[in-house]
């Protein structure tokens, strides 16, 4: 079937969050997780899901941002797309004109990804496999095909990259088994965001031991003395085994971050993330170096924007833990990228995720690491939080804190339409009873 794109409609959904401080950290204190949420209509009546995440405002920026991208993908055919998705990937990010808002970074940069999610949910679901197999399932050239390495070369090429994944293939039936049996292991911020009180954090720890949850993370950055108090009573609960990870979403300047996660120490964190501005490569590079003697990492990857802001990173050596984001960089092909380009530095991947959906998509990509790129997992785990997965027609399935593979076919992007029409901003019934308060 030819699958002629006859359609491209985008809706600004909201959820309030922010009521009761799901989500809260040093620098976003009341988000509403929200998504620009795109569909893709065929000729043939089969349909593409897809979004990128965001915090509320402003969302209707990035709608603006995917009806201009739009009239890139309208009249297109999936065949010609993916037959050479590098020149389409390319057709989104360089355009003549809209380039100058990017180039592929910010608002622009967000509703590519929102509009190639969706692309590929629209692919998997013509080949009738959820995304990660169909990815498993791919020819290494055809994976390679895939990837815009422009500047990339200097730190990994094209035939690095499907050397890589030649190298792969070797084991790969058996941790495809194994994933299918046991999941992806996993890591939960559900129990410390910084808006919960002691009481609250005390009581969601406690839930998360009983159901077997053995990683945690905490929010931190916003008091020393409060971080101190919070990094103390979660290291009493969880026990000297298992692991706990700080996040202060990028709150301080570097010496600060320096001075700051050293008077953490004593509670043994694996990683501090995002302890500056995103883009302070050297200054990342600074705060990794000054930690190393602590035996702390330092984690980043949420709001780093693109596969050349990743490279970056890598050859300064300025993060010991890459963190994908399923909507931040240019959807799985700007993700494919990177995760080659971890391997060569050998930096293990740990996905960001949570918001909304950002669970949902990143599995797919973590699992496609371990069985395709990276067959480890060691010092690997991707993020998970216990939110807004109601509302999406194949919700991730946790099972003793793994991922278990998706069955379903397409990227789990697909959200309930009575969900998008109640959420749908400023219209949606829950957006009209609050703004009416
Ligand atoms: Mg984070």
């Amino acid at each position: 079937m030819s699958h002629k794109i006859i359609n491209v409609t985008v809706r600004d959904v909201r959820f309030p969050t922010s009521l009761e401080q799901h989500g809260s950290d040093a620098m976003h204190t009341d988000p509403d997780y929200s998504t620009a949420y795109v569909v893709i209509d065929t000729d043939c009546g089969l349909k593409g899901f897809g979004f990128t995440f965001t915090l509320g405002k402003g969302t209707e920026i990035v709608v603006c941002a995917v009806e201009a991208l739009a009239g890139l993908v309208v009249g297109k055919f999936l065949q010609d797309i993916v037959s050479d998705f590098r020149g389409f990937y390319r057709l989104l990010t360089s355009d003549g004109q809209m380039r100058w808002l990017g180039p592929e970074k910010g608002v622009i940069h967000l509703a590519t990804a929102a509009v190639l999610n969706a692309v590929w949910d629209l692919w998997a679901r013509a080949e009738g496999k959820p995304l990660w197999k169909l990815l498993v399932d791919m020819d290494p050239k055809q994976i390679v095909s895939c990837i815009d390495f422009r500047y990339i070369t200097d730190a990994l090429t094209e035939e690095e990259a499907l050397d890589i994944l030649m190298k792969a293939q070797d084991g790969k039936q058996h941790r495809e088994d194994l994933m299918l049996k046991e999941g992806y292991p996993a890591y939960t911020t559900s129990c410390a965001w910084l808006g919960y009180s002691d009481q609250l954090l005390k009581q969601l720890c406690t839930d998360a031991l009983k159901s077997g949850w053995t990683k945690f993370k905490v929010k931190v950055g916003a008091d020393l003395e409060d971080d101190i108090r919070r990094c103390r009573l979660i290291r009493q609960m969880i026990g000297p085994s298992n692991t706990l990870m700080i996040d202060a979403n990028q709150r301080w300047d570097v010496a600060e971050a320096i001075s700051w996660v050293s008077s953490l120490a004593e509670f043994k964190p694996l990683w501090i993330e995002e302890p500056t501005s995103p883009d302070d490569i050297l200054g990342h590079a600074a705060i990794s170096k000054a930690l190393a003697p602590l035996g702390i990492g330092v984690a980043t990857g949420e709001q780093c924007h693109s596969r050349v802001m990743f490279k970056q990173f890598l050859q300064a050596s300025a993060l010991q833990f890459v963190q994908i984001d399923s909507c931040r960089l240019g959807s799985v092909n700007e993700n494919l990228a990177v995760l080659l380009m971890a391997h060569k530095f050998q930096v293990p991947v740990c996905p960001h995720a949570g918001g909304v959906g950002l669970c949902e998509l990143v599995q797919h990509l973590i699992l496609f690491d371990y069985i395709c790129v990276s067959g480890s997992l060691s010092n690997r785990m991707c993020e998970y939080v216990d939110h807004l997965h109601e509302h999406f027609t194949s919700p991730v399935v946790i099972h003793n804190a793994h991922y278990m593979p998706p069955k379903e076919p397409g990227y789990s992007c697909e959200m309930l339409e009575s969900s998008v029409q109640r959420h749908q901003y400023p219209d949606g019934d829950v957006w009209k009873m609050i703004i009416n308060k």
